[in-house]
């Protein structure tokens, strides 16, 4: 987004900065651009290379700098073990969320301690996931920046909707590692619609499901789209299941029907090899009948009938995630307008018919399913940057927020599909008398049982004033940001001790660091600001509603009639106006309520409640 500004105090043309959008997939990466002639999304196109930057990291040795891209892929034939592919898949995992996945990569996943993150071993060196998708942004960065001849120091990075919160952080970091400030992590099918043009207009109204199948990921999301407002209104997906996959059936396939055993054992360039031959049949048969290719001496054929025979329970998979996702929408699919494919994978016909088939309508395949992604991701840097003020976007965040209760229960406190920024909270209080820690774990994930979640974080609320038990009240709440980045805060209502929570990522920030990192994503959050403003609004009047139910439940013997009915009208008011969704409406409601309440309330209550009644937020 390049625009030309006229600096006043000195009279000189200031160029305005660029945002860039930047696709971080898992098989290819691409950054685009807003071009200022048109003011239409652009996938960057640097020397002539191409768009697409496969997201390849080859290491040559000797101290010599990383080579990312087309360049570095070509060593995946003839120097596997230092040429690293899929990162995408091990960012913010652990050893253990990786399992058997780990031996299916070409290049060596350390398992030193299966708790923390992975790291890469590359000769004598250790790398993260995080500083090998940096080295993928960083050639991103440099392309645009030399395309466009100007420095690129912010951008947008799109995520799978599936990505949690450790996932999400570690895509922000790898944007700093490359030197780019991180406006938003917006999740790859929200980009996507944006880059089919929908939503862009104030007045139009549209239920659309968007369909993405690249490389490596997965995910189908449903998306209503109101007044310029765009909401998710269910994801689902799979994260190991891509283009990828569909070269491996073929891969086995003709490793099963052909003497390939003594050429492959032992031999991982000859893997490569096959694995690459693999993915090359599969696109020819895009568009071919059939396909045949030599290897090792061999002739490997591949008709397009019996290609759809071995990806058809592949296929199915992501048939039954689009039935799901639709029942949580509550939908069928005549309530869709429109379905949109993006990734690569679309391209092979059998997934594009049944795609159609099952939502009952010819999907959408008009924009190239590699770029939507990247241009959409400029689109929403357009309107970070100002530019279009009349959009805004809601999230969702893909997966059960809560907290560990007693017996090892997860106890939901954000459900999935919950529309982000938001901020929810639950009172739990101490099982033991005189008890002055509570221990407050913090998990991710759809299952009853704690162990089967993720686990996020876990702090102590010290300093409680030692109580019978039961006595103690501590209000846990969660903040979700709009990047889907969560904040916990745990207070003790009685004695107003309070802890701001330190959630540890898993892979070693610092606190501090991540406190930067809340803080940045508050700061830059500007387009959402209409959005926060509601939730705020609606924040205050929840917590209005609740002092001002409990006060007269406590305090009603000391009211006149007159008081309590004119309360109960109040009262009424404010639920009314919390049905409107409007800012004014609901703060206008919740100032009368305050202004009538407050000469009895001064009358009767202490100076704590007081101040409570009068809106003030617990943070
Ligand atoms: P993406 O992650 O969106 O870049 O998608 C990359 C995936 O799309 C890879 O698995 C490619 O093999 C696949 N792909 C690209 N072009 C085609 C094509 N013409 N036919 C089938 N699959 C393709």
């Amino acid at each position: 987004m390049a625009k030309v500004a006229i600096n006043l105090s000195t009279g000189s043309i200031q160029q305005e900065e660029i945002i860039v959008g930047i696709d971080l997939g898992t098989t290819n990466s691409l950054v685009a651009y807003i071009h200022p002639d048109g003011r239409r999304p652009v996938a960057i196109n640097d020397q002539g290379r191409g768009t697409i930057v496969p997201s390849v990291v080859h290491f040559p040795g000797g101290g010599e700098a990383p080579i990312v891209g087309t360049d570095a892929k070509d060593y995946l034939l003839t120097d596997p073990q230092n040429t690293i592919y899929s990162v995408k898949r091990l960012l913010g995992k652990s050893y253990q969320d990786l399992g058997q996945h780990a031996q299916d990569l070409g290049y060596k996943v350390i398992d030193d301690n299966s708790e923390g993150l992975v790291k890469i071993r590359v000769g004598e060196k250790f790398y993260s996931p995080i500083e090998l998708s940096a080295e993928i942004l960083k050639e991103l960065r440099i392309r645009a920046e030399h395309a466009l001849k100007t420095p690129v120091n912010k951008a947008v990075i799109t995520v799978p909707a599936y990505f949690n919160d450790s996932q999400r952080q570690a895509t922000r970091d790898a944007g700093r590692l490359a030197g780019l400030e991180v406006l938003r992590i917006v999740n790859e099918p929200t980009a996507a619609a944006l880059a089919y043009g929908i939503g862009l207009s104030p007045d139009e109204e549209k239920t659309v499901a968007v369909y993405d199948l690249g490389g490596g990921t997965f995910d189908v999301s449903i998306l209503r789209i109101q007044q310029g407002i765009f909401e998710v209104l269910s994801t689902n997906g799979d994260t190991y299941l891509g283009g990828d996959d569909l070269d491996r059936t073929i891969y086995e396939y003709w490793t099963g029907q052909y003497q390939l055993a003594t050429v492959l054992f032992q031999n991982p360039a000859a893997q490569q090899q096959l694995r690459l031959l693999a993915e090359e049949a599969k696109r020819h048969l895009s568009t071919h009948e059939s396909f045949a290719a030599d290897f090792a001496g061999t002739t490997l054929p591949l008709t397009k009938a019996t290609f759809n025979e071995l990806i058809q329970p592949l296929v199915e998979r992501t048939i039954a995630s689009c039935r799901q996702a639709l029942a949580d929408a509550k939908l069928t699919p005549a309530d869709l307008n429109a379905v949109l494919l993006v990734g690569g994978s679309t391209r092979v016909p059998l997934v594009y018919e049944s795609v159609s088939a099952f939502f009952q309508q010819p999907a959408n395949n008009s924009l190239n399913p590699d770029e939507v992604v990247a241009l959409g991701a400029a689109i929403q840097a357009d309107i970070l940057g100002g530019n279009r003020r009349d959009v805004l976007l809601l999230d969702v965040t893909p997966l059960t927020l809560g907290i560990e209760t007693l017996g090892g229960l997860m106890d939901p406190i954000i459900p999935r599909n919950s529309k982000i920024p938001t901020k929810a909270g639950r009172q739990y209080t101490t099982s033991v008398d005189g008890q002055v820690n509570l221990k407050i774990s913090v998990y991710q994930g759809e299952r009853d049982l704690v162990q089967e979640n993720r686990k996020l974080a876990e702090f102590d609320l010290r300093g409680i004033p030692a109580m019978p038990a039961g006595l103690p009240k501590v209000d846990v709440n969660f903040i979700l940001n709009a990047d889907g980045i969560l904040k916990v805060e745990a207070i003790e209502l009685r004695s107003n001790t309070r802890q701001a929570v330190e959630i540890k990522p898993q892979y070693g920030l610092t606190d501090a660091q991540v406190e930067q990192m809340l803080l940045d994503s508050l700061t830059h959050a500007r387009e959402d600001v209409a959005a926060r403003m509601v939730i705020e609004a609606r924040t205050v009047a929840e917590q209005m509603l609740y002092q001002v139910e409990r006060f007269v439940a406590k305090n009603g013997q000391h009211l006149t009639e007159a008081e309590i009915s004119q309360t109960t009208t109040g009262v009424g008011e404010l639920k009314a106006a919390l049905t409107t969704q409007d800012k004014d409406t609901i703060l206008k409601a919740v100032d009368e309520l305050e202004e009538l309440t407050r000469p009895f309330a001064e009358r009767v209550m202490n100076i704590s409640i007081n101040q409570a009644m009068a809106g003030k937020k617990i943070e």
